[in-house]
């Protein structure tokens, strides 16, 4: 007699979002389908996995603090060292820097995969099941093991370090533009065509919600606006057009506040990263780096801000966050 392959154990964590939601009354769409209703979503999910559900959080992503972030970085590092893999469902929203969060915050062999869902399960053409079906597989395949954290998508694989929200209501909503995603799924079957190639430092989080706004400047940033947030703030990044440039009245309130707490120049292209020695105009980047202001490398505004945050609740001063993003 033969007898069947054990089936991978996956970790299915919860914590809310468009996946999980169903039109109420009149209320659009609130939080309604638990982890065992999500499962019971996937027709046939037993057969890819035996899924044990681990509820960790239920709100929109937009309200999710840094606690939450490092709650669910724990839950992950838990399971990860338990289980086969790890799905986590999670609000589209702000996915990009919950999965970059994990990606300085975890490091585990087995597979963690974040997943979501752009159409509510009642809407026509809910894209939650397929998603959730191909992140358990990606989650129970050798092929993702030691990737670090992985986002699926519209049976695409994304290094969770890179992807970003790129539409506001299509099923495809996720891009790791410059670049691609790293696999797919297709048939079941999946796919590695790339493995990333670049090192994160491996964060801890102790606790504690540092405020890091971010403020996106066009042509002219005033100098007010900033001067009204310094007092309310443990550290800032500035999303600055081209390769760090920022209006030239607005360099003497960053300096200012650069002397005292973090300012993190970021480019606001979404491609490259910030320059170091190109341009010397008053507001370019040698004058930024001059004053204090520390460049956000090929981070953009919201992983910056994520990484700030983190290295503030571990009580970095200036130098550490500024040796910490000169090495990413
Ligand atoms: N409001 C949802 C969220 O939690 C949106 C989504 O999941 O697409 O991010």
């Amino acid at each position: 007699m033969t007898q069947n392959p054990p089936r991978p154990r996956i970790a299915l964590l919860t914590t809310g979002g468009t996946i999980a939601m169903t039109a109420q009354g009149g209320r659009g769409g609130q939080l309604a389908l638990d982890g065992a209703a999500l499962s019971a979503s996937v027709p046939g999910i037993e057969t890819l996995a035996e899924i044990e559900v681990r509820p960790v959080l239920a709100k929109p992503s937009a309200s999710f603090t840094l606690s939450d972030l490092g709650r669910i970085a724990a839950a992950a590092q838990e399971a990860a060292e338990m289980f086969d893999g790890v799905v986590i469902t999670h609000g589209t929203d702000t996915l990009e820097e919950t999965a970059f969060a994990l990606a300085l915050l975890t490091r585990a062999e087995a597979p963690i995969v974040m997943t979501s869902a752009m159409r509510r399960p009642d809407q026509l053409g809910a894209d939650g099941p397929a998603n959730l079906a191909a992140a358990i597989r990606v989650a129970a395949s050798a092929k993702a093991r030691g990737l670090g954290l992985l986002v699926v998508s519209d049976d695409e694989i994304h290094v969770g370090a890179l992807v970003r929200k790129t539409h506001s209501f299509r099923p495809h909503a996720f891009s790791s533009a410059p670049f691609g995603p790293i696999g797919w799924v297709a048939e079941g079957r999946v796919r590695i065509a790339l493995k990333p190639a670049f090192d994160l430092p491996h964060l801890a989080y102790p606790g504690g919600e540092p405020v890091v706004p971010i403020v996106e400047a066009g042509p002219g940033l005033e100098p007010k606006v900033v001067e009204a947030l310094a007092p309310a703030c443990d550290g800032l990044v500035v999303a600055l057009p081209g390769a760090g440039h920022v209006a030239a009245a607005a360099v003497a309130p960053l300096a200012a506040l650069a002397a005292e707490r973090p300012v993190v120049f970021a480019s606001r292209t979404g491609a490259g990263e910030t320059l170091q020695n190109s341009y010397g105009f008053g507001g370019g980047e040698i004058e930024l780096l001059a004053k204090g202001l520390i460049g956000a490398g090929p981070l953009d505004a919201r992983k910056a801000r994520v990484l700030l945050q983190l290295l503030l609740a571990e009580g970095a001063g200036v130098e550490r966050v500024r040796a910490a993003f000169a090495g990413i």
